[in-house]
């Protein structure tokens, strides 16, 4: 299997031509240079040069080789905690501006999208979150009072509403979200970038960050054919610090998700399965997605990576689990299958830190970044520009290991792969 495809998938297949970039070469200077090409160094690059600073952008590989051009795609408001939880372990003052903050970011995702035309595939019809158990549709119901509470356009489907909506009987309810939707995520990352160069930033691919140096007007990066002397760093390298920054994985959990796509349905099974095309997921720990693209497939996504055997094992969980889900699809080739890392925390809340007076960054969200990230980066140029950190709602923490990240990353993964062998057998 080429690595193309086990990485990117169908998005690399369905995204339009990647912008032309070079690898950076010899000596250069500009006032910021970020480091890393997923949503949160472009959007980061986009609305520094747009401010009209000058900006460089080094992708150690190519935009969108992270988790920016390999996610489901889904545009959610808020994090994966539930409104009161998120106060509880915020405290109430970071607690109501993230809940603002990232409850908003799908605004900010498609005003750029229109802003600058981004084709992407952008659909802002919902989502569904579906209740798999009794204990999942609890849960909902408490997700739902709290949101509406906060004025949200969320509300809770009953079993009919929710066959209708998804094409399957197998859940007892779908929390509809009116803020969130879906995109092609690699074309998205695209258009930021086209973005960017638009207003003058100047990007780079093949140009990994393998060291740093700070002198007497700022930092020096060093890339294996170039470096770059900045005033000020955004760190934007999230779950794929390949190169320099090998210390702050350890702050990290890492987790693996993969996915599995469809020809395009047709007949019977194209109207019923997501008719409206909403993204949509369950309320499992091992959680599953389901969603279509614009040319009619179904994405089908659960924890796991799909190298060597595993691919198989996934495969056969994907081909079981739509045969029991979406029966009416009937028994089809799955094209494409692909997988992705992000980065987790403790708290499932994101981190800012200020590594040095003028480097920082922005990590950890915890399998939501399309949002998080376009606003994060957004948050963080207007902090360079010298904005006051209190615009950025997260406390200021250092990287901390975290001890039991080992533990976690082989549980997820080990677990994953022995709940896929066995679910849907029987
Ligand atoms: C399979 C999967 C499914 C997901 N589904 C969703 C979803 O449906 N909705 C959602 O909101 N979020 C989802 N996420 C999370 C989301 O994709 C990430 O949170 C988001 O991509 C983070 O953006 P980022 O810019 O911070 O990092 P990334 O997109 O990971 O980009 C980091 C970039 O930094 C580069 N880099 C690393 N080290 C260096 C270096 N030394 N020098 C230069 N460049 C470097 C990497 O090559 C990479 O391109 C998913 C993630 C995965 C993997």
């Amino acid at each position: 299997m080429h690595e193309k495809s086990l990485s990117h998938g169908l998005w690399a297949d369905t995204a339009p031509p990647a912008p032309k970039l070079t690898p950076i070469e010899g000596e250069h200077s500009t006032d910021v240079a970020v480091i890393g090409g997923g949503y949160t160094g472009l959007s980061a690059a986009l609305h520094l040069a747009k401010a009209g600073r000058d900006t460089i952008l080094l992708e150690a590989e190519d935009i969108g080789y992270g988790g920016a051009g390999r996610n489901v795609g889904l545009v959610n408001a808020g994090l994966w905690l539930m409104p009161e939880e998120l106060l509880r372990l915020a405290g109430p003052d970071y607690g109501e501006k993230l809940l603002a903050v990232l409850g908003d970011s799908p605004d900010l995702v498609y005003q750029l999208i229109s802003e600058y035309e981004i084709e992407c595939e952008a659909l802002r019809n919902g989502t569904l979150h579906c209740a798999d158990s009794k204990s999942g549709l609890k849960a909902l119901r408490q997700r739902e009072a709290q949101w509406q509470h906060r004025g949200a356009p969320v509300s809770l489907l009953d079993r009919d509403e929710t066959a209708a909506r998804t094409g399957s009987r197998c859940f007892l309810g779908a929390l509809m979200d009116k803020r969130a939707g879906t995109i092609q995520p690699l074309s998205y990352a695209y258009g930021l970038a086209r973005a960017a160069l638009k207003h003058g930033a100047r990007l780079f691919r093949n140009s990994p960050v393998t060291g740093h140096e700070k002198g007497r007007d700022g930092y020096r990066l060093i890339t294996p054919q170039g470096t770059v002397k900045a005033k000020a760093v955004i760190i934007a390298v999230h779950a794929y610090p390949g190169f320099a920054f090998q210390s702050i994985k350890k702050s990290m959990i890492w987790m693996n998700f993969f996915q599995f796509a469809t020809p395009p349905l047709d007949g019977e099974a194209s109207e019923s399965v997501l008719p409206g095309h909403q993204g949509s997921w369950d309320t499992n720990l091992i959680l599953s997605s389901y969603r279509r693209d614009a040319a009619g497939r179904l994405i089908v996504g659960s924890i796991g990576t799909v190298n060597g055997f595993a691919y198989g094992l996934h495969e056969a969980w994907v081909k079981r689990t739509i045969a029991k889900t979406f029966p009416q699809v009937g028994e089809v080739p799955l094209e494409y299958g692909w997988y992705g890392t992000f980065a987790m925390n403790g708290n499932h809340i994101p981190r800012f830190h200020v590594l040095d007076e003028n480097m920082v960054m922005v990590t950890s969200y915890n399998g939501r970044g399309i949002g998080p990230g376009t606003v994060f980066g957004k948050l963080l140029a207007e902090y360079i520009m010298g904005g006051s950190a209190e615009n950025i709602p997260l406390p200021i923490l250092k990287p901390e290991t975290i001890k039991t990240r080992l533990f976690w990353e082989l549980f997820y993964e080990t677990g994953a792969r022995m709940y896929h062998f066995i679910q849907r057998r029987f």
